[in-house]
């Protein structure tokens, strides 16, 4: 039996203008996919390692990423989509493909653009090849996919810790399916609602009891996969919010009663999706007198993760202006960088940082620092983390020590060349900083943080501050996605109010 596996990957953030372009997606093809996934935590991995638990010859395709942003350009999405159906076409006799896309992935072309993908594999392959498609959580289903692929798997937590696991699902649902053991016929149900990213953990409530119904429906008998997908709601498209998708065997009236019931359990919790986060200048100063350190100031509004610029200042601006010490801020900024490297080590600098990639993050802070280390940016990570991934790059790196009162713990500004998500502590330790000597770190995400920062934490405070991953779906001005008529639920105020759909 010989199965291809391949992908596409990206969250796709359409209230960012920048595009994704090409260059921004790592991509590896045939062996250097297999050295560059073996072993990780990713889906992909799991498809790997399905080879050997499964009995599959595994021939790798292409897979790609890039780093949430804005919408994938044509000419990306074109040239990615042709590269796959090239590998595949070429490929050797195939029996099935396993194939990991994000869910959530719009190009310039296609607001749909991972159901785009799917139905062009599923034009070339045929009607009856076995394709089974993995998502990841933050999902926004479409019926497209649902209806092309053989099957849908969607990881089940958020932080994602369970990506390999999913992919060793894919595999052993496809290996089933070439076998004839299986016959899977899926349903997906979207009830009409947001659920804020503030409510997707889903090591709480409400999450944690509608992860575990699905646990459970996928113990019973005939049921093959049953995912719940919490959508993704910076992407103002038709398919955006929630969704249930049930695999059944063979049984269509199955999928379709077990995915109305997990959709129901959604529903029913609507209600009680109410929140109230502290602004900047709040939480910078519960931060500042907390004696539970180190306090992790959530820096939502620039949720890299999400598809934010990495380079927000509100947060910065409000540390130096209420005198706060022993910090750690983050920012993606490479012309910070080259000024620190031209100044090199030891050197001391003023200068300006973030702010800079558009206007919504916030103006570049003037401050002066000395040059503590530079380093290449790349670092490992072993331990189970939100992205699966082992390898990262961050690009050229300066970490600037800033200046305060002589008796005052060190505050730093890590400048990276790339925009770099926080769901590694490697960020901090390859540069030599003790995130648990510090008095606050701030990290620019939502909730994937969590399973890094988390064990370290005294104490987190989640913030509502502004930027193009903003909590609050009342600083966005909606058009496409009619899900948001059931918003005012889970709202941060009162006031909100929504434009109607076109
Ligand atoms: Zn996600």
């Amino acid at each position: 039996m010989r199965i291809a596996a391949g992908g596409i990957m990206h969250e796709s953030n359409t209230f960012n203008q920048r595009p994704t372009p090409l260059e921004a997606f790592r991509v590896q093809r045939s062996d250097e996919l297999l050295r560059w996934w073996r072993g990780t935590h990713h889906e992909v991995g799991g498809f790997i390692a399905g080879a050997e638990s499964f009995g599959y010859e595994l021939f790798p395709t292409l897979m790609a990423q890039a780093t949430p942003g804005g919408m994938v350009t044509r000419e990306a999405f074109e040239r990615l989509t042709r590269e796959l159906l090239e590998r595949l076409a070429r490929a050797p006799q195939l029996d099935g493909l396993l194939l990991a896309l994000h869910g959530a992935m719009v190009s310039e072309a296609d607001s749909d653009a991972d159901g785009e993908v799917v139905r062009r594999v599923r034009e070339q392959v045929g009607a009856d090849f076995p394709l089974v498609v993995t998502h990841d959580y933050h999902a926004n289903v479409s019926e497209q996919v649902v209806e092309l692929s053989t099957a849908l798997i969607i990881y089940k937590s958020y932080p994602h810790l369970d990506h390999r696991e999913r992919g060793l699902q894919a595999a052993s649902v496809i290996t089933r399916t070439i076998e004839g053991v299986i016959r899977p016929v899926q349903a997906l149900v979207k009830p009409p609602m947001l659920l804020n990213i503030v409510h997707q953990n889903t090591n709480g409530p409400p999450m944690d009891r509608v992860m575990a119904a699905a646990r459970s429906l996928e113990g019973k008998p005939a049921i093959v996969a049953a995912s719940v997908a919490s959508g993704y709601q910076y992407a103002d498209v038709p398919e955006l919010g929630p969704a249930v998708v049930v695999v059944a065997d063979g049984a269509p009236a199955l999928a379709r009663q077990g995915a109305r019931q997990l959709a129901d359990h959604l529903w029913a919790i609507r209600e009680r999706l109410h929140f109230r986060l502290p602004d900047v200048v709040q939480a910078v100063r519960e931060a500042s007198v907390s004696d539970r350190t180190p306090v992790i100031l959530v820096d939502m509004g620039d949720n890299i993760g999400g598809g934010s610029s990495g380079d927000s200042t509100f947060i910065l601006q409000e540390l130096l202006r209420q005198g706060v010490t022993g910090w750690v801020v983050v920012l993606a900024d490479p012309e910070a960088v080259a000024a620190c490297a031209r100044a090199g080590i030891g050197a001391s600098l003023q200068l300006h940082v973030g702010g800079k990639r558009d206007d919504l993050h916030g103006e570049p802070v003037e401050v002066s620092g000395r040059v503590k280390c530079l380093h290449d940016g790349r670092y490992e990570e072993s331990e189970v983390r939100h992205d699966g991934q082992r390898y990262h790059d961050q690009g050229l790196t300066a970490l600037l020590e800033i200046g305060g009162p002589p008796d005052a713990k060190a505050s730093y500004l890590l400048l990276t060349s790339r925009r770099q998500t926080p769901f590694s502590l490697q960020q901090l330790l390859s540069v030599g900083l003790q995130p648990t000597q510090q008095n606050v770190l701030v990290v620019k995400a939502a909730i994937a943080y969590r399973a890094a920062y988390e064990p370290i934490a005294g104490a987190i405070i989640e913030i509502d501050s502004p930027g193009v991953t903003t909590v609050n779906p009342a600083r966005f001005r909606y058009r496409n996605a009619p899900a948001l008529r059931g918003l005012p639920a889970s709202a941060n105020t009162e006031e909100t109010k929504y434009d109607k759909p076109h």
